[in-house]
C-alpha cells in the first residue's frame, strides 16, 4: 500500500482502477444528464426536405422581379401537407411555415410584403432574394453524419436532437450504483435531537446528494458505529452496490477501524493518506473487484474529497470524455495562508467578471475541515498545488466551478 503520495499521483490511481458500466437503452424523457454509450449517427437528412420559414406565398422568383405583381393564387398550403401539383409562371402558393416547398417555386415572399386582392389574386409587392426564406433539405445534418461521440452527457439539446433523428430510447451506460456509509458513535440522524456529545449526520445525505450530482445512483445510505461488527454489517449490506463509499473512521484513531475490517473482508488498500488538505487520511482500495473509498469524517473533508476522487472515478465508469472538471485561472482578491507540500482544495467564491473584466476569487473565509458552511457557501474549489505557499492578493490561481 502507497501512503502519503501527491494527489495528482492519487487521483490517477482511482481513475485507473475502475472500468466502465455496461451500457442500457433508456426513454428520451429520462435521459437527462445520462451519458451516451455509442457514438450517434444520423440516419436522416435534417431538414428533411425543403420548407417555407414564413407564412407567406411561394412563387416563381422570376415572376416578381419588377414588383408589384399579381399573381394567381393555385393552392393553399398548410404545414404538414405537401401539395402535389407544380407552381406554373404567373400563379403562387399560399403557403405555411415548415409547409413543403411545392415543385417550380424559389422564393417566399412574406405575407406582410403582399396584399390579398380577392381569394385567388394576390399582389407580391417585393422582389424576394434567390431562395428567399426557403430552408433547405439537409442544410442542418446529412445522412451519415456522426452527431454526437460517445461519452457525451446528455443535455436538454442533445434530447431534441436525438427526438428530431428519430432516436425515441438513447444508448447510455447504466448508473454507478453507490452505498453510503457513514461512522461514528456520536453521530445521530438529522431527524435526532443531539444527545451530550452527539451531533448530527450531516456526511450521509451530503455524500448522497453528490453522488446523485456526479451520475450515480444511490442504492444505500448506511451508518455504522465504531466497531467492528457494525461496519463489518455495513459493508456487507452494501456489498451489492458498485462504489462503497465509506465516511470516517479511516484516521489513525482507536476508534477506527474501517480499514483493518475491509481488509479482513479482502479489500486490497491501494493508497492510505495523501499529501493535501483537506482529506489527509483518505484511503482507497479494491474489494470483490469493486472500489472502495474511505473518506475522512471531517464533513468538509468527505465533501472534497468525493468531488475530487469520487467524482473523476464515476465520471470514469460513465465513460464520460470528459472526466475532470474544467481548471480555470483566477486573480486572487485576499490573500491566503497555506503550507508547501500539501495540495489544498479551499472552498471558494468566484466571480467571473470582476472588476477587471476578468475572472477573480477569493476564500470562503476560514477553511477549517469542520467548519462546513464553506462548503455551503462555496461556488467553486480553489487549486493550489504543493508548491505555493501563502498566496497574495493579485496571484494566478486556478479555480474549478462547482456546479453541483
Ligand atoms: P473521523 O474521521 O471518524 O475521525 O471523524 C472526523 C470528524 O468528523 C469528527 O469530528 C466526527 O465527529 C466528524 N464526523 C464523522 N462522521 C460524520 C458525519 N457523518 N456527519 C458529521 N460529522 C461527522
Ligand atoms: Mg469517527
Amino acid at each position: 500500500m502507497l501512503t502519503f503520495i501527491p494527489f495528482e499521483e492519487a487521483r490517477r490511481i482511482v481513475i485507473d482502477s475502475v472500468s466502465t458500466m455496461e451500457s442500457e437503452s433508456v426513454s428520451l424523457d429520462y435521459s437527462l444528464r445520462r451519458t451516451l454509450s455509442e457514438g450517434i449517427v444520423s440516419h436522416d437528412t435534417i431538414p428533411p426536405f425543403d420548407n417555407s420559414a414564413m407564412d407567406g406565398f411561394a412563387v416563381v422568383r422570376s415572376d416578381v422581379l419588377a414588383p408589384p405583381v399579381e399573381l394567381r393564387v393555385v393552392a393553399d398550403i398548410p404545414a404538414g401537407t405537401p401539395w402535389a401539383g407544380r407552381l406554373e409562371k404567373g400563379s403562387c402558393a399560399r403557403i405555411m411555415t415548415g409547409a413543403p416547398v411545392p415543385e417550380g417555386a424559389d422564393a417566399i415572399v412574406p405575407v406582410e410584403q403582399t396584399r390579398r386582392l380577392s381569394t385567388d389574386a394576390v399582389l407580391i409587392k417585393t422582389k424576394p432574394a434567390k431562395s428567399a426564406h426557403i430552408r433547405r433539405s439537409g442544410e442542418d445534418i446529412q445522412e451519415g453524419d456522426v452527431v454526437f461521440e460517445s461519452g457525451m452527457v446528455i443535455t436538454p439539446g442533445v434530447v431534441g436532437l436525438l427526438a428530431t433523428l428519430g432516436i425515441a430510447a438513447a444508448p447510455v451506460r447504466k448508473r454507478p450504483s453507490i452505498a453510503i456509509i457513514s461512522t461514528g458513535d456520536e453521530v445521530v440522524p438529522a431527524e435526532v435531537v443531539p444527545g451530550p456529545g452527539q451531533i448530527r449526520n450531516s456526511n450521509g445525505p451530503a455524500l448522497a446528494a453528490q453522488a446523485i450530482s456526479a451520475g450515480g445512483e444511490v442504492s444505500r445510505v448506511l451508518h455504522a458505529a465504531d466497531n467492528q461488527r457494525s461496519i463489518r454489517d455495513a459493508a456487507e449490506q452494501g456489498g451489492e452496490a458498485d462504489v462503497l463509499l465509506f465516511a470516517g473512521g479511516v484516521s489513525m484513531g482507536e476508534h477506527d477501524h474501517v480499514l483493518m475490517v475491509l481488509r479482513e473482508m479482502g479489500a486490497r488498500w491501494l493508497f492510505w493518506k495523501v499529501k493535501q488538505r483537506p482529506g489527509k487520511p483518505l484511503a482507497f482500495g479494491i474489494m470483490n473487484g469493486k472500489p472502495v473509498l474511505g473518506l475522512p469524517g471531517n464533513p468538509v473533508s468527505a465533501s472534497m474529497c468525493f468531488e475530487m476522487y469520487a467524482r473523476p472515478m464515476l465520471a470514469a465508469m460513465l465513460g464520460r470524455r470528459q472526466i475532470l472538471r474544467d481548471v480555470l485561472p483566477a486573480r486572487l482578491t485576499r490573500p491566503m495562508k497555506k503550507v508547501r507540500g500539501l495540495y489544498y482544495f479551499a472552498r471558494g467564491i468566484m466571480d467571473e467578471h470582476g472588476k477587471d473584466g476578468g475572472r477573480s476569487v477569493r476564500d470562503t473565509g476560514p477553511q477549517g475541515s469542520h467548519l462546513f458552511s464553506s462548503v455551503a457557501r462555496a461556488n467553486c474549489i480553489i487549486h493550489l498545488s504543493e508548491d505555493i505557499e501563502d498566496p497574495a492578493v493579485g496571484d494566478r490561481v486556478f479555480v474549478e466551478r462547482l456546479q453541483w
